[in-house]
């Protein structure tokens, strides 16, 4: 089953509201030289990944709230955004943004760990949301989604399947293969199934921001 328009707005609303609190806070911590802390809450995204696929990402990280007001304010100018050459679903790309995405991934949690330790006074979570926010000015979203540090980690935890509680799933029996999810999403986590134009959804890569299915015109898309 799918949404109302009510249900819609309500999503919305609530989603701005999370992400709203959670950006004042972020900004409070930052003013306050005590951004170290955030590091606390992702730890908890990252474990919590396995239970919610990367709903830190869709609700919680500022670097993904910034970015959504970005493309909504793209999206009212009208002005199009393209994907690095690199991002292109171009299979041989694959492999070079798997190895980006593992040395991002390694520099970052790598870099915390010694400025933690040799009490280096650099911080790298405003540095990778300043850099995150600066990369979707000239990207789409999903350029930087697709090789955010924090992101991949929670990828990795997501993967684990067994234990996830609910998910964006498409119910292939009323899917009209019309594509719309697809070009909303901001992570390319929907997908064409092979052989046809039904979509499905890469959990791992969900930031359950529920874009597609408010984009679905035949309400394909569920939460369970
Ligand atoms: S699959 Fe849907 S809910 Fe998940 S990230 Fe893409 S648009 Fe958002
Ligand atoms: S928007 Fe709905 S109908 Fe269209 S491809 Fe996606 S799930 Fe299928």
């Amino acid at each position: 089953m799918g949404i109302t328009s009510d249900h819609k707005s309500r999503k919305n609303i609530t989603r701005a509201l999370f992400q709203g609190v959670f950006l004042l806070v972020f900004v409070f911590l930052a003013l306050q030289g005590r951004l170290q802390l955030w590091i606390l809450l992702l730890g908890l995204g990252i474990l919590g990944g396995v239970f919610f696929g990367r709903l830190y990402c869709g609700w919680i990280c500022p670097m993904g709230t910034v970015m959504r007001l970005e493309s909504w304010i793209y999206r009212k100018l009208g002005i199009q955004r393209k994907n690095p050459v690199l991002m292109n679903e171009d299979r041989k790309n694959k492999r070079y943004v798997q190895l980006l995405q593992m040395v991002l991934l390694l520099v970052f949690f790598g870099g915390v760990i010694a400025t933690q330790r040799f009490g280096i006074r650099i911080n790298l979570i405003l540095f990778l949301v300043l850099l995150g926010s600066g990369t979707s000015l000239v990207f789409k979203e999903e350029a930087w989604h697709r090789i955010c540090p924090h992101g991949v980690a929670m990828s990795l935890t997501a993967g684990v399947k067994k234990l996830k509680s609910k998910k964006l799933i498409i119910e292939k029996e009323s899917c009209i293969g019309c594509g719309k999810c697809e070009k909303v999403c901001p992570n390319l986590a929907v997908v064409k199934e092979e052989g046809s134009n039904i979509r499905s959804i890469v959990t791992k890569d969900c930031l359950t921001c529920f874009e597609c299915q408010k984009a679905c015109p035949v309400h394909s898309i569920a939460y369970r």
